[in-house]
């Protein structure tokens, strides 16, 4: 108790602030990280040096330790390189200074528009696409492996990128926000937990790109001008234009109203009850 009181008794503005600070510091890392796969990374590497502390305080191993010692420095040099893509998307995120709003609100209803409509002209035509939106998890690594575009979303540029036998029109297209950033993009392909066996490779890699990410993938059959959309490693198929509209719209919504309902129902849920 007396320990406690000694803290607050040395508290004054300047450390307050500085421990402000810090907490920023630390928030906006994690905002930054959140819903990355940096997250999973990090995740294991707190459980490993969580484990390996344990291990080390309670046992006395003197060649372990001293194995844990000189790997931890070695993992402090690994780490910028292998999150070397993240942290490029994160000071990207800084540059652009609106890395503490959420980024899913400014994309408009416009690019779910321009989207809509040329999904709908690509099936008639029965021309093949695959387009792949970006949300928080940062898709450099796929992009990297395109033509970067850099152009302004629209269905015009969405219909001559998929235009058959061009040069981009094999691959994935990316947006980001409200911008078409590359296409031509190779995607990884799902695993075997695909839910029908017929579906090939443009389907399988719209699934595959959504398994560890949390993108949006809008494919368009080349064979068939069924239009489907997947997320999370599963894939919705056979959507009319104004269907898939609606599911990227409820996607795209601002977090607060997607998020208002659900406490709603469980306000709703636990007064009823009583
Ligand atoms: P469709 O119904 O349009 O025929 P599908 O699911 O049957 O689609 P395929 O016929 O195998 O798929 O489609 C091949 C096309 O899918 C390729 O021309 C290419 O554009 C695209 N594709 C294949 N593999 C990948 C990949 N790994 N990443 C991105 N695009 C891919
Ligand atoms: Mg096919």
């Amino acid at each position: 108790m007396s320990d406690i009181l000694y803290v607050f008794t040395r508290l004054n503005l300047l450390s307050v602030i500085d421990i402000l600070l810090v907490a920023l510091i630390f928030y906006g890392l994690f905002r930054l990280m959140q819903g990355t796969q940096a997250v999973q990374l990090l995740r294991g590497v707190i459980i490993v040096v969580l484990l390996t502390i344990l291990i080390t305080s309670v046992l006395k191993l003197a060649a372990f330790s001293w194995l844990i010692r000189n790997s931890l420095s070695a993992l402090l040099v690994a780490i910028p390189v292998i999150f070397q893509p993240e942290l490029r998307r994160a000071l990207e995120r800084v540059g652009r200074a609106g890395f503490l709003t959420n980024r899913q609100e400014s994309t408009s209803d416009l690019v779910i528009e321009e989207v809509c409509q040329a999904c709908h002209r690509l099936a008639e035509r029965r021309h093949g696409a695959l387009i792949v939106l970006e949300r928080e998890t940062g898709l450099q690594e796929y992009i990297d492996t395109g033509t970067r575009l850099e152009s302004k979303v629209s269905a015009e540029l969405l219909l001559t990128i998929f235009f058959p036998n061009t040069a981009l029109h094999d691959g994935a297209v990316i947006i980001r926000e409200d911008e078409i950033v590359a296409a031509a993009c190779v995607l990884p392909l799902a695993g075997d937990m695909m839910p029908d066996r017929q579906l090939g490779l443009r389907h399988r890699a719209a699934v595959g790109a959504t398994e560890e990410t949390d993108a949006i993938s809008i494919v368009v059959s080349e064979e068939t001008g069924i239009i489907s959309i997947a997320h999370n490693g599963r894939m919705i198929r056979r959507l009319d234009v104004k269907r898939l509209g609606k599911i990227l719209q409820a996607f795209y919504r601002p977090r607060l109203q997607r998020v208002l309902p659900r406490w709603l129902d469980w306000i709703g849920r636990l007064t009823s009850r009583v």
